[in-house]
């Protein structure tokens, strides 16, 4: 799963592709040269098409990527995951091929991200990311890999197919995040195969406090030197579910852990897939309300109110979560929950939306590169956030019975 992350930065670095990042000051040690990732012409032009013509529609609400869960059931239990506290008869529930197809064509969205659970555990998942790519819709797919060797029969390389693999640092530190020794070692090996087999493999991280930042530009050195075709990065969302609610970032730490990262990292954060506007909204340079409504969340409880990360209740149209969410109420500032919130989900399409509206803003990062240094951006005042609401046990309950009548 993609605890706040990353799937679908690579496609929407497309969306925002400017020049490539430059630090400031620059790093005086000499760095390898890191291996070129391009997010390939075709889906650049694709994704850019679909935004411009959003635009020219004048479509204030728009989704980039939709995000299907098809199961919640994995076969890790990380202490971050904030996607797998259900009782059996919901981690046993399958979303089928049909219901995930219509999800797809009912949002619209041109690329689409698969988390969970772990995917690959789906039987059917095969069908599914086929049926998405016959649609010439971007799929990546998230897994942890500890099955993706087993499973690569299943798919065919494609260039509207990646894996997204979870690898939240180097050896030991992703072992311990995933409570689980060997994890790195085999996802390391199915990244080989898969890469071997024609596929475009991409990781993912999920960043948590403690995380030095001088093991995390190792890290980004590993992932140039394993071949990888990009990495995304993105601090955890405090999920409440989660067992570990202690290693959460909180905002301004956020900030001054990637800026140490991004003066550290030398050219070997150009494997970053994400926009040069929101790793400078990461590192603090900038100020950003989300975007939720840019990566729409489906799963086997029905389309997810207001986002990926928030589950606060579920409808059963894409066009009904568009018209019945109360999108206000949510955001840093506005609801408790979101005080923390900097997950890629929720930002990068405010960054895309203002590489269309502000294409200066791009130009201007391209030539000053990413302020490692000096104040940073005024940050949105969380006095006024309503508090949060404890809805859980309500959302559990209500699927629970959904489920049990459909099984009677
Ligand atoms: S791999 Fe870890 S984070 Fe991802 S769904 Fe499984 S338990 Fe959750
Ligand atoms: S800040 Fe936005 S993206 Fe983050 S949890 Fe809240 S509503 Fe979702």
């Amino acid at each position: 799963m993609w605890r706040g992350n990353t799937r679908p930065s690579t496609a929407l670095r497309g969306l925002t592709r400017g020049p490539r990042v430059r630090l400031w000051p620059p790093t005086p040690d000499p760095q390898p040269e890191p291996r070129r990732v391009a997010v390939p012409f075709r889906q650049q032009a694709d994704i850019g098409l679909y935004i411009l013509k959003q635009k020219l529609k004048g479509n204030k609400r728009y989704p980039l990527v939709l995000m299907l869960e098809p199961l919640f059931r994995c076969n890790l239990a990380c202490q971050g995951c904030g996607k797998i506290d259900y009782p059996d008869l919901i981690l046993n529930r399958r979303m089928s091929v049909e219901d995930a197809l219509r999800a797809v064509d009912e949002c619209g969205a041109p690329m689409v991200a698969i988390p969970g659970g772990e995917p690959l555990l789906h039987k059917d998942i095969g069908k599914i990311v086929a049926g998405i790519i016959a649609r010439k819709k971007y799929v990546s797919l998230c897994t942890n890999a500890l099955l993706l060797e087993k499973r690569l029969d299943w798919f065919t390389p494609s260039p509207y197919l990646q894996f997204s693999v979870h690898l939240d640092g180097l050896k030991e530190h992703h072992d311990k995040s995933v409570c689980q020794e060997g994890v790195f070692d085999r996802a390391v090996s199915a990244i080989k195969a898969a890469k071997a087999r024609g596929f475009r493999v991409t990781a993912n991280a999920t960043i948590f406090d403690g995380h030095a930042p001088e093991d995390i530009a190792k890290f980004l050195d590993f992932c140039v030197e394993a071949g990888l075709d990009g990495v995304s990065i993105s601090p955890g969302y405090a999920y409440e579910r989660a067992a570990d609610q202690e290693h959460f970032l909180a905002r301004a730490k956020t900030k001054t852990l990637f800026r140490r990262v991004f003066e550290l990292a030398g050219k070997s954060r150009e494997i970053l897939t994400h926009s040069p506007l929101y790793l400078d909204f990461l590192a603090g340079n900038r100020e950003y309300h989300c975007t939720p409504w840019g990566m729409p969340t489906y799963s086997v409880f029905g389309w997810q109110k207001p986002c990926y990360l928030l589950g606060e209740g579920h409808v059963g149209s894409y066009r009904e979560l568009m018209e019945t969410t109360d999108w206000d109420s949510y955001g840093t500032g506005r609801y408790e929950k979101c005080s923390n919130c900097q997950a890629h989900c929720g930002y990068e399409p405010t960054a895309a939306n203002e590489a269309f509206s502000k294409p200066w803003e791009m130009l201007k990062l391209a030539v000053q590169g990413i302020r490692t240094k000096g104040p940073l951006a005024p940050q949105i005042d969380l006095s006024q956030a309503r508090p949060a609401e404890d809805v859980h046990e309500a959302v559990v309950a209500e699927q629970m019975a959904r489920f049990e009548r459909e099984r009677a």
